[in-house]
């Protein structure tokens, strides 16, 4: 009888200790492992090599800004889900449009499409400013939130249509999109300030082109990058632009 309880107790330890252990997060420190790792195999390696963009991406908790559900997955070479259909994008896409810009932290900065929040929080390390603006309310409301909550000061956001700008604080020194649109928006040309970068994917559905427009005496340059896969720039009735 002794035998079968103390059996039956060790049961009850090793399960509630087995649930523990699969369910259990991983600490701070693991994913401040995490994150260095992913700065070295996937950024470093493809190139990028700005050290103000390295020490962000090495500072900001990328896992803060995704679903607590995909948060294991936060560090690793590919986008994530962010609800309502939206995603956040793979790290080096992140990295590599920051470096583009080559960000000044006596600059301002626009983005168009909030999302998680994430990209903004590196902005936010680089840039004296940043303006940021997302089209779905309950993903902008949170990333305000989040934004606020981790003590970014200088960065403003915005539920609306990002197509328009911004216009009461323009001109930007630079702007980067994170949704696709099939043509380059004209008041994000306008609002660029003269000498100032934009950053943007360009094109139809899985046909989109990342696009660097620099503005030189109220002439915009063009040039591509690389292939790339957004999702669209949509606009207030829901349609694509
Ligand atoms: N930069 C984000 C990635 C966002 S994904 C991050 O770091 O997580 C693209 C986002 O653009 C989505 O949240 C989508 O809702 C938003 N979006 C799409 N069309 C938009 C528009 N016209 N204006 C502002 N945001 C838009």
């Amino acid at each position: 009888m002794t035998k079968r309880f103390h059996i039956i107790i060790c049961l009850c330890v090793y399960s509630f200790c087995s649930v523990c252990c699969v369910a259990s997060e991983p600490k701070e420190e693991e994913y401040t492992r995490l994150r260095h790792e992913m700065v070295k195999n996937q950024i470093e390696s493809r190139g990028i090599f700005h050290p103000r963009v390295l020490d962000a991406l090495k500072t900001v908790p990328r896992h803060r800004f995704v679903p607590e559900k995909n948060r294991n997955l936060a560090y690793n070479d590919h986008p994530l889900p962010i609800g309502e259909d939206q995603t956040i994008s793979q790290p080096y896409i992140v990295a590599l449009m920051t470096e583009i810009l080559n960000p000044d932290p006596d600059q301002t900065v626009l983005e168009i499409g909030t999302g998680s929040g994430y990209q903004a929080a590196i902005l936010a390390q680089l840039y004296k400013q940043v303006y940021t603006i997302e089209i779905i309310e309950s993903l902008g409301k949170r990333s305000q939130n989040l934004l606020a909550e981790r003590g970014y000061r200088n960065v403003q956001v915005k539920i609306g249509d990002g197509y328009q700008g911004w216009k009461e604080h323009s001109p930007f020194d630079a702007i980067i999109v994170t949704c696709a649109p099939t043509h380059i928006p004209e008041p994000l040309k306008e609002q660029l300030a003269e000498g100032g970068k934009m950053i943007i994917p360009v094109g139809e559905a899985y046909d989109q082109r990342l696009v660097l427009l620099v503005k030189e005496k109220g002439k915009i340059r063009e040039k591509e990058v690389i292939p790339v896969r957004f999702v669209p720039m949509m606009g207030e009735n829901g349609k694509t632009y």
